[in-house]
């Protein structure tokens, strides 16, 4: 095995590279293990030239460190990429896709068993048939709560609405060929969301649906806040169209202002000014809430600019087993510090 992963030489590298992003996964990558390997080797007996398995722990404060080592032990296509502190989901995948090594493509997905690895054999057929991009499309969601399909429906809405091309019901279960993985690497945005990056970029792509299954074990660790983020990243890293928003806005109300001066002017004419208490207040309150919101619209953007300006890495890398030599008898130390 080589030492250092960059640059590889090209007869190490495996065909296929499947990154996955684990924060506090510990209870459940047992079992993630346990489903995905009899996939993959598989598809290893069929002919699959090579594959690695990279976990990508986001700075995990449980036992993850620990079972990857126990897993890695018997598991030798099994890699594991540590982060320093939880990046989030997003910069984790990122993380992954950086370092993947897969000549032919990556194929992302959760570390919670709500992505089915049995699916994948169906992502690589796609693929296979000429798709640069293959994604995994969730048919039926009822495992996930009300309040988890409204906002998704909603939020898969909006940003169709805002000319996003992202297909709806798309996670991050996909098939990216080595193609796609450079050009998204190649963009100069670091906190990117990918799920609408992807599909941004024009590549051939295809569809396959598949049924939402239960979390394996352990809890979601996107509640509301997160998941709210997340929209409001993916939107304002892909659409400018908000901005718009304070145009129309104005406009709006340049016309409504034009109409109440008429009917003021007129009703000025005519001797009946009254005290107008009820229209002040409203047109006060509204046009306030209007500017904060546009305001706000704003910031958003700024806020990026100014972070993307800062330069600073989505996420910062630990450790990466590759780099380490094969598994040794000694376990990591629980706890996200694990500095190297
Ligand atoms: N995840 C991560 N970092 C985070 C949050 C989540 O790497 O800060 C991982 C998590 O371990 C899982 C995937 O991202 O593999 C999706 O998270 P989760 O299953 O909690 O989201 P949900 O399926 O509930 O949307
Ligand atoms: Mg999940």
């Amino acid at each position: 095995m080589s030492a250092r992963p960059d640059p590889p030489r090209a007869e190490d590298r495996p065909a296929l590279s499947v990154v996955v992003p684990a924060y506090d996964e510990a209870e459940v990558l047992p079992s993630f293990a346990a489903r995905l390997r009899p996939v993959l080797d598989d598809l290893l007996a069929r002919g699959l030239a090579g594959y690695e398995v990279l976990v990508v722990d986001d700075g995990s404060t449980d036992a993850t460190p620990v079972v990857l080592a126990r897993l890695r032990r018997d598991w030798p296509q099994l890699r594991v990429v540590r982060l320093r502190t939880n990046a989030g989901h997003q910069a984790a995948l990122s993380a992954g896709l950086a370092r993947a090594r897969g000549r032919d493509g990556v194929v992302t997905m959760d570390a919670d068993v709500q992505d089915p690895p049995e699916l994948l054999p169906r992502l690589l057929a796609a693929a296979r048939d000429g798709a640069d991009v293959v994604y995994a499309v969730r048919e039926d969601r009822s495992v996930d709560s009300r309040l988890k399909r409204l906002t998704a429906a909603a939020f898969y809405r909006l940003v169709r609405a805002l000319g996003g091309t992202a297909p709806a019901q798309a996670g991050d279960y996909r098939f990216t060929s080595r193609v796609v993985v450079d050009t998204v690497l190649g963009l100069p945005e670091q906190h990117r969301v990918l799920r609408l990056v992807v599909p941004e970029l024009g590549f051939a792509s295809a569809r396959v649906g598949y049924v939402r299954e239960a979390r394996g074990a352990g809890r979601t660790k996107y509640p509301l806040v997160r998941m709210l983020r997340l929209s409001v990243d993916a939107i304002t890293g892909s659409s400018t169209a908000p901005l718009r928003l304070a145009t129309f806005f104005g406009l709006g109300g340049a016309a409504l202002t034009t109409l109440l001066l008429v009917y003021a002017l007129v009703s000025f004419a005519a001797g009946s000014t009254v005290p107008g208490w009820t229209s002040t207040l409203a047109v006060v309150a509204g046009v306030g809430t209007l500017q904060l919101l546009c305001l706000g619209v704003l910031g958003e953007y700024v806020g990026r600019l100014y972070v993307q300006l800062q330069g600073r890495p989505a996420y910062l890398v630990a450790g990466d087993s590759l780099e380490e030599g094969p598994p040794g008898g000694e376990e990591p130390r629980e706890g996200p510090q694990r500095r190297t």
